[in-house]
This record gives C-alpha cells, structure tokens and sequence, in this order.
C-alpha cells in the first residue's frame, strides 16, 4: 500500500508545504541547497513528483512529474496539491514533520515526561520520530487543516 502513494520533493520555496505534506504521512523531501538539474534527478531517480514555484523549472523538459505550485501561501499551496495529487488523511502522523522519517506509534506512559502536561491530559494517541525522537500528537491545528482539506475534496 504504502509505495502506491505519492512521494514528493519541495523546491526550496516550499518548506511549509513540505511540512504539512509530512503532517499528513506523505514521504516529502526538501532541498534548500540543491540545483534544480540535482532536483530533478534525484526526483526522478526515486520516484517523487517535484513541488515547485519556478517557471524556469517547470519548463524544463526532463521534468514529467511536476506540479507547480501557485500560490505564495502555504494553505492555499497544500489545498492545490492535496487535490491535484489526489491526497487523503488515511497515514496522517506517519511521518516526521521535522526530518521526513517513519514515526512510530509509542505507550501514552512513555511521553508524560516529554510533552506540556495539557497535551498529555487530552490526547490519547502519540508517535515518536526513529530518527530525531520528536513525539507527534494530532494537535488542534492539524486537525482543523485536515478537515478543510476535506471539505474541499466533498466540494470537488
Ligand atoms: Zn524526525
């Protein structure tokens, strides 16, 4: 299941969306020290759908798999992907907003010390990143983006 979903790799205007993207469990690289030739092999070579705000790069010929992006606001940028490229909320919290590694689900027990103490009364649910060690919760903002993003894909 999980190779069938869309991977993506944000141009380095884009470190908001790549966040989000992350948010929602899509597998996000983002470069902000790469060439747009560098970009565009690397996406290519492991399968990402490049996210762009440069024209000259969506010109480019050997860029089949891009979408550019058109908006300067992060909101408006992760609703034209999350439609265009036919996303949804079914892996959200299974990747590390911070480094773009696996979470992994961990014992309520575990996180008392390593979350503000109102977060720990009210959530049930906690991830940790294997590679940074970040403790993820579905926290209010997220889910007030996830169910905009929803309502848009019931309108369309
Ligand atoms: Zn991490």
């Amino acid at each position: 299941m999980h190779s069938t979903r869309p991977r993506f790799f944000a141009d380095e205007m884009l470190g908001r969306l790549a966040k989000w993207l992350r948010l929602l469990g899509y597998d996000t690289e983002y470069a902000s020290d790469l060439s747009d030739s560098d970009i565009i092999a690397r996406a290519e070579s492991e399968g990402r759908i490049i996210l762009t705000r440069d024209v000259s790069m969506m010109k480019r010929k050997r860029c089949h798999s891009c979408i550019f992006v058109r908006s300067d606001h992060w909101r408006e940028q992760l609703k034209q992907v999350y439609v265009e490229a036919g996303l949804n909320r079914s892996s959200i919290l299974t990747v590390c907003s911070a480094c773009n590694s696996l979470l992994e689900v961990v014992d309520k027990g575990l996180v008392q010390s390593l979350v503000p103490p109102y977060v720990y009364k009210t959530q049930e649910k906690f991830s940790r990143c294997d590679n940074c060690s970040r403790i993820f919760w579905s926290a209010t903002h997220v889910n007030q983006i996830i169910k905009e993003l929803e309502r848009l894909t019931k309108e369309s």
